[in-house]
């Protein structure tokens, strides 16, 4: 049957990915259907339950200033928040939060149910609808047929699952739920290069069950964080303790002797797992001179007794897999509620999409989320809203839109995908980006949420609080401006214990914070009137842009240096081979990667800068 209303943007997966993507079109005034298996799964975390990290907040922070969910919904659910990397630069610092994954999960759905123009249905897609190279619309499993301009696919870890526990696999999309095993297929025969990539989680373990006596107890800090710039701590639920435990060399022993049974080291599983989040078993040999690795103990939620051991994840047999648990210091009668996994599922190269995440192939059909080779929640989120932006900005007739790598996580995570692709799951850190002093977490607002009004995915409310930041912002900067200070004044006298060198010649209050010994807090109370004072988010942005000013300005000349390049677009059909002078290798890898600009051009392994040069020099010829 052909459902009779059709649509602007329909989104296959209700994950983390598909959410934003749903969310983003909507907001941007197109009727968008949001199609997912199971609508009691809407933004389930299929593992940790966490929100943030060092690179990934930046991704949460810079959802939210555009509007996006993520960031809303860990307030609402989150039952830790901490900053990591607190002493460090203002570039690498990050925010985290441990969550309850229910009331995550109810945030999340609660926003989608409250959403003008999203529709939701919950029914497994099998198929989708192609005429001429463009898409059409999608088929559920039902022979139901609904259209649309534009389809965006997340489909997370499900195309073609196959779950592993030790010698063990079945297929499945994650524990608990089906594959998507006929989208699969018909995703390969089109002309997509696939690969199959995995992952894994630990086992759950049951509180009742742990002596926490002798664990290291860990609370969230004091002034608790808030991840969106809109939220506050009266929306956070109670807060929790987290404990920290380690593995030992008995643990190291029973995982050797498991490796025969491991489906990693017989090689049945065949994809890539990622790096930086390995499993256990792979710690101990890859790190075989390390005797304990740490295991930060985590609850699940506020109404569950289950325990989210982070550092143990692993797909070894069962019995392995309890007998390791049970080696470690505060588990030893533990009883373990699910089993640990190792997921393998397809994704897709990700150079074959645009900077918009279309495809190359099929027009109007977009990829986010796990499927384009990315690991974690964040990741998956922050592609997810761009392509859901852009698939309305398609519906609408409009250009498409990416953030710049000067502009935000998004661009790096975007720019990279496509332009290097990726070999294992890819992840979000501070390292990736270039310019990371302009891409902080505390002015992903300031750097994004105008060009999230001017898409339509800000509304009223979130625009009117940023736009009385900016305002609050340069009224503090001139206040602090205009106000002069004399060498032995009483407000010098006030400095004086806290100034390395004394004042020789008068300052004004602006110039004063950029020395290293002062904060703005100082400074802020030579002039304080109960009225003058400014929110943390202010003051926030005024010491870091005085302090930082010098390494921002020049990190801004060279983007501004290199604006040309970016300028410069490449057509996808573009013929390298007719370019005299270049090497075949440097032709075959702009064939693969078919950029869209020359600086994207530049950025691909192997690309010399005398290609980049040859190529300029060609594109001119031809004017
Ligand atoms: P998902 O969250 O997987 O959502 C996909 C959605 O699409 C689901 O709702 C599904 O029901 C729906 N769907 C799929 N196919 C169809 C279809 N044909 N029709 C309708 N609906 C469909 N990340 C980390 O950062 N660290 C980790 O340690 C980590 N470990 C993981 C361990 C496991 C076992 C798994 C499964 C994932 C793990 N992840 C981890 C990854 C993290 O869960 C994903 O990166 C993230 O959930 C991806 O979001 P997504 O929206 O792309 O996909």
């Amino acid at each position: 049957m052909d459902y009779p209303q059709s649509y602007d943007v329909i989104v296959i997966g209700g994950g983390h990915a598909g959410t934003e993507a749903a969310l983003a079109a909507a907001r941007m005034g197109c009727a968008t259907l949001l199609l997912t298996h199971n609508i009691e799964t809407l933004g389930q975390m299929s593992c940790n339950p966490a929100i943030g990290g060092i690179g990934k907040s930046h991704l949460v922070k810079e959802i939210d200033a555009l509007g996006g969910a993520m960031a809303k919904a860990t307030d609402l659910g989150g039952i830790q928040f901490r900053v990591l990397n607190a002493r460090k630069g203002p570039a690498v610092r990050a925010t985290r939060a441990q969550a309850d994954r229910i009331l995550y999960k109810a945030a999340i759905r609660s926003i989608l149910e409250n959403q003008p123009n999203l529709a939701i249905f919950q029914q497994a897609v099998d198929d989708l609808i192609v005429e001429n190279e463009e898409v059409r619309g999608v088929v559920t499993n039902i022979g139901l047929r609904f259209f649309s301009k534009t389809v965006v696919l997340t489909a997370g870890t499900f195309l073609g699952g196959k779950i592993h526990i030790g010698l063990d696999n079945h297929s499945g999309g994650r524990a608990g739920d089906p594959p998507s095993l006929a989208l699969a297929q018909r995703l390969r025969e089109l002309p997509f290069r696939v690969d199959r990539l995995k992952t894994g989680t630990p086992p759950r373990i049951d509180a009742k069950t742990v002596n926490f006596e002798g664990l290291e107890a860990q609370w969230g800090d004091t002034p608790r964080p808030v991840m969106s710039y809109l939220g506050n701590q009266q929306q956070h639920p109670q807060q929790v303790c987290c404990w920290i435990s380690h593995t030992n060399e008995k643990t190291h022993e029973i995982i050797r002797g498991g490796l025969d049974r491991s489906p990693m080291y017989t090689g049945v599983i065949e994809g890539i797992g990622p790096r930086y989040c390995p499993s256990i078993e792979d710690k101990v040999h890859r790190f075989a001179d390390k005797n304990s690795h740490q295991v930060f103990i985590e609850p699940e939620g506020l109404n569950t007794h289950e325990l989210y051991p982070n550092g143990i994840s692993t797909s070894l047999p069962f019995d392995v897999q309890l007998n390791l648990v049970r080696s470690i210091k505060g588990f030893e009668n533990a009883h373990m509620t699910r089993p640990g996994y190792a997921i393998e599922y397809d994704f897709f190269e990700p150079r074959d999409l645009k900077y918009s995440l279309e495809t190359k192939f099929i027009r109007g059909l977009f990829f986010a989320g796990q499927i384009n080779g990315t690991t974690g929640y964040e990741e998956a989120a922050a592609q997810g809203l761009l392509a859901g932006a852009n698939a309305a900005l398609q519906a609408q007739g409009k250009e498409a839109w990416c953030p710049r790598r000067d502009e935000a996580y998004i661009g790096v995570l975007v720019d990279d995908l496509i332009t290097m692709g990726t070999r294992e799951p890819y992840r979000m850190f501070t390292s990736r980006a270039e310019y990371r002093l302009l891409l902080r977490e505390d002015n992903a607002d300031l750097r994004l949420t105008e060009k999230g009004r001017e898409l339509g995915l800000v509304d009223d409310t979130r625009w009117a609080a940023f736009t009385e930041k900016c305002e609050n912002i340069e009224r503090e900067r001139s206040r602090l401006a205009s106000f002069w200070i004399q060498p032995g004044s009483d407000a010098a006298q006030a400095l004086s214990a806290k100034i390395e060198k004394p004042l020789s010649h008068e300052y004004n209050l602006l110039d004063l914070l950029k020395r290293p010994e002062l904060k703005y807090a100082d400074i802020a109370a030579l002039v304080a009137e109960p009225e003058d004072a400014v929110c943390e988010q202010v003051s926030e942005q005024i010491e870091i842009g005085v302090k930082y000013a010098g390494y921002i300005d020049r990190q801004q000349e060279e983007i501004d240096r290199l604006r040309r390049y970016e300028n410069t677009r490449l057509p996808l059909d573009f013929d390298y081979s007719i370019i005299e002078g270049l090497s075949n290798e440097v032709k075959q890898k702009l064939g693969n990667t078919r950029p869209q600009t020359l600086a994207q051009a530049s950025r691909i392994p192997g690309v010399t800068p005398a290609a980049v040069s040859l190529l300029l020099i060609y594109l001119k010829k031809r004017g």
